[in-house]
Parts: structure tokens; sequence; C-alpha cells
């Protein structure tokens, strides 16, 4: 099953490691044809090329769109090596065999990703390129097809162990192969929906690039892998792991939540993640500072937490969480000092991502469910002061507004029904995924009397409306003196009328933040 190469055709838009490669193949005595600029730049490096025109006698026209989509060039992939027939038909028709296909695309992300404009993205959608990609893939019993830098390594070292490429190889590639040109067809599809208005095409190809197989998926007895997308976004997809064990799935499913969430605030503040779920948050003058506040939430859960800072890894709080038993630590940085007191931890894993993500970024999110998905914008939605109607006689304090704003920020990310207390800018309970919003304000106060904590003067945030004014009065009964919702209920006047009578503080955010 190998495959001697004879004759090669390079034509690449990205000219990354080009005359390397073509050097090595040449060295293997392989005939090398090129595009216009590839063979330009073998030319000049001094490596004997010759131009796909002269080999097809057909020159390259309609400025370079079409170079390769002749006869001579696809027939000298596609025709199989094994069939008499196929060969004497590429004899007649003076077709000679190209065993060897390395090609990668006109940039087209890159020229969407820069802005550029609509004619200019356009003539970036390669043509010819997918067509001999395609080609080579299919006949991979006899071409061996290389769409990245990377493969030219990998065919290289083949040539040299082998004098050829071996078939498990060429099947590698063209599998590799065919998820190139989906990729890059999705990308055309998505961006060219958007050009048009259309949010939702009828075809919606979503596509990833392997990051890295993980060693099982949400239980042991299920697979999986972590894919990046464009677009890149800071978190657990630009991190570097400084130290620690590999990330399981459902260490990157809670991290990515915890720095989502760490995210929403500007002032210095720390995230812990239990189950997705933030277990303390709080936002103090200093990362260990707010590092204490978040642990005062909740100690038991934080056993074999996730962290999330928006400030660079201190020393001080390096020392501070690394005193409790913690699964992952992500921050935008470190310092050296922080990345030594943690080396003494092996199992602990630390991520630096080299910024955060921007919190109001549009985007995309999706869901799988039976036989298909459920796509949606991601929750950029986020309250200010100023979106707040107060609906009660008692108008929140300058200082519950703050805490108010900081408690539906926190609600964002904790699984509906959420009900999140807070009180100087800390979580001081949190109530999360219950079936009914009675019971989650109802465990999220028991949790933080259980931790010991004094819910005189906090405030109470609730991810979505009170339906009746049983939520409020558990909140009431717990100590909140301070309301947020999104109002909207049918029996919003009830509610209030509820809030008025404990002479409590409410507003309205006319936005809700259900998280399933
Ligand atoms: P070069 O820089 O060698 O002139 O062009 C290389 C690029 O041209 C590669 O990205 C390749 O995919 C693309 N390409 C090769 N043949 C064709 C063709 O017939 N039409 C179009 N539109 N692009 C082609």
């Amino acid at each position: 099953d190998i495959v001697r190469i004879r004759r090669a055709l390079i034509s690449v838009s990205d000219k990354t490691g080009l005359v390397e490669f073509a050097r090595a193949l040449e060295a293997h005595g392989v005939e090398i044809l090129s595009t216009g600029g590839s063979a330009k730049a073998l030319r000049d490096a001094g490596v004997p090329v010759r131009e796909v025109s002269d080999h097809t006698g057909f020159p390259e026209i309609l400025d370079g769109r079409v170079k390769t989509l002749v006869p001579q060039v696809h027939g000298g992939i596609l025709g199989r090596r094994d069939l008499p027939e196929h060969l004497a038909q590429m004899e007649a028709h003076n077709i000679a065999p190209i065993d060897l296909v390395a090609v990668n695309l006109y940039p087209f992300e890159a020229t969407v990703a820069r802005g550029a404009a609509f004619e200019d993205c356009i003539e970036n959608i390669d043509i010819g390129g997918p067509a001999m990609i395609r080609s080579a893939a299919k006949n991979h019993a006899s071409v061996a097809v290389l769409t990245a830098p990377e493969h030219f390594a990998t065919v290289i070292a083949e040539l040299n162990t082998h004098g050829g490429t071996r078939l498990a190889t060429r099947r590698a590639l063209a599998a590799s192969a065919y998820g190139r040109t989906a990729a890059y067809d999705a990308a055309i599809s998505t961006w060219f929906a958007a050009q048009n208005g259309v949010e939702y095409p009828a075809t919606f190809a979503i596509a990833g690039q392997l990051k890295q197989t993980l060693r099982y998926g949400e239980n042991p007895h299920q697979s999986a892998a972590f894919y990046t997308a464009a677009p890149a976004r800071f978190g657990v997809a630009t991190a570097t792991q400084v130290q620690g064990k590999e990330l399981s799935y459902n260490n990157f499913n809670d991290t990515d939540a915890a720095y989502e969430c760490v995210a929403e605030f500007a002032e210095p503040t720390v995230v812990i993640v239990k189950h997705a779920n933030p277990c303390g948050i709080a936002t103090a003058a200093c990362v260990a500072d707010a590092w204490d506040a978040a642990l005062a939430c909740d100690p038991v859960s934080a056993f074999g937490g996730i962290v999330a800072l928006n400030r660079p890894l201190d020393e001080a709080t390096a020392t501070k969480i690394s005193s409790i038993f913690t699964e992952v630590i992500i921050a935008p940085e470190a310092t050296q000092g922080a990345i030594d007191i943690l080396a003494a931890k092996k199992n602990l894993r630390l991520l630096l991502t080299g910024g955060l993500p921007d919190p109001s970024e549009a985007g995309i999110t999706f869901k799988s469910l039976a036989g298909g998905f459920l796509l949606q914008t991601r929750d950029a939605g986020r309250i200010t002061p100023h979106d707040l109607k107060i609906v009660t006689k008692r108008a929140p304090t300058p200082a519950e507004i703050e805490d108010l704003i900081f408690a539906f920020r926190v609600c964002k990310h904790v699984k509906s029904n959420a009900i999140v207390y807070a009180k100087n800018l800390a979580t001081i309970g949190v109530g999360a995924g219950q079936m009914n919003r009675v019971d989650s304000a109802r465990i999220a106060a028991w949790r933080g009397a259980a931790a010991g904590l004094d819910f005189t003067g906090c405030v109470v945030a609730s991810d979505a409306f009170f339906p009746f004014a049983d939520g409020l009065e558990a909140a009431i009964s717990a100590g909140a003196k301070a309301v947020i919702q999104p109002g909207g209920s049918i029996r919003d006047a009830e509610v209030i009328e509820a809030a008025d009578a404990a002479g409590i503080a409410m507003v309205f955010t006319n936005m809700r933040h259900f998280r399933h």
C-alpha cells in the first residue's frame, strides 16, 4: 500500500514551509507542478518547478479564477491506477498521473475577519483549491492530499522511511481534507447568509478545529474531544496550561462557566464554580480579598472547585487558593511568584488565557438535542443602573443598587431557577437549578445560614420574575431588604404589594436571564 510519488502538484496561498517541503520532494526525485505564485516562490528559492499552465498547455485565466480546473489536473488526480481502462484513457488524452496534491486555500476566513469589503471576500472564495482537495481525497487509494503546513512533515517523514506514502496516512489525510473543505464552505455560507441579512439560513454548518481529545466525556463511558471554533474568544480556547493534570470534559465545561462569569465584572473579582454553577463570587479591592469573600459563601461546595479571576493571579491569592483542594485556576495572567507557589500542587491545573472575553460580544451558542441542535445568540444582555425601574414605595439605597446589579449579573450565570443573595459585593447564598423558585430561595438562604453568614441587610436577585409572592416572601424572611428581578408576571401587583408590606425595595430589570 506504499505509493511512490512521481509527480506532485503544489498550490498554496499560505507559503509557510513551502520551500523546505518542495526541496525534500525534489530530493526524492519528484516532479513538481505549481500554480503562478507558488511556482514563483519555488523558482526564487532555486527549486526546480514546472508551471501547471506549461504542463496542461492551458494558461491561468480570468484573474486566477481558472488555474487548475482542467482535465489534465483533475484527470491526473482522479484516474484510478488499478483500472487499465482509466490508465488507457489517461494515456489517450495525454494526462499524466499526479500522486500528491498540496493545497491550502485562499484565506477567506482571514479576509472576512479583517473586515474586508463584500467583493474582496467573494474574490477570496477559492474554487480550484477545494476542487483539487476533494479530487485527491476521493482518490486517496493512490493520491496523498496535504491541506495544512503540518502535513508536510508527516509526508516527508514517510517518504524518508518508506520511500512513498502509506495507505493509512493517505486515508487520514483524506478525512482531514474533507474536514477542511467543509469548514471552508461553512465559513462562506455563514458569512454569505449574514450579508443577505439572514441570521438562520436553511442549512447551518458549524465547523471546529480539534484542539484536544479528552480521556472521557461527562461520564467515563462517554468519549469526548474539545474543538475550537471561530470567532476566537479569550478563555479555555486561548488558554495555555502552565501545570497540572490534563483537563477533563467537566473541567472544560466548569472552567468556561467560571471564566465567562468572572468576565462580567470590572473590579477585581473571584468566582468559584462547582458543576457549572457559581458557589461563591465576590468583588473586592484585590483578588486576594475577593477570594476570601467568595470562599466564605459556601466553603463546603468550594472543595474541588474551579476558580476564575479577572485579574492576574498574584502570590498572595495563589497561596490562599492552594490551601484548599482546587481543580483548576483560570486567569488572564499570573506572576512568576504565583506560578512557583502552585508548582507544589502537582495536580492543580493553572490556565492562563492572555485576556478576558467581552461579556457583551455578539455570538452564537448551540445545544444538541435528538436529531438536531438549537442555535441562539449568546446572552450578551447586561443590566446597568439606568435600566432599573423602581416599583416599590421604598427606593433602594446607592449601596443596595450596587449589590443588586452585582447579584443580577451573577444570576445570569446560575442555572435556573436562580436565586442569589448578596451583600457588600459578595454572594452569601446561591440557589441553583431548582424546578421552582421558592425552593431556590429557601436553599440559597439555608446554605448561607449553614455557612454562618449574616443575611441582615442583604439583597436578592432572581433570574426570572416571581410568579407568586411566595418566592419573594421566602427571600424576605431570609433577611433580604432589596430585590432585583425582571418583572412581567401577571401577578406583579401581588408581588409588589408583598414587598411594600415588608417595607423592602424592589426593582424590575425587564430582562430575563434563564440558563439551563
Ligand atoms: P498561487 O499563489 O500559487 O498563484 O495560487 C495558489 C492558490 O490558488 C491556492 O490557494 C489554490 O487553492 C488556488 N487555486 C488553485 N487553482 C485554482 C483555480 O483553478 N481557481 C481558483 N479560484 N483558485 C485556485
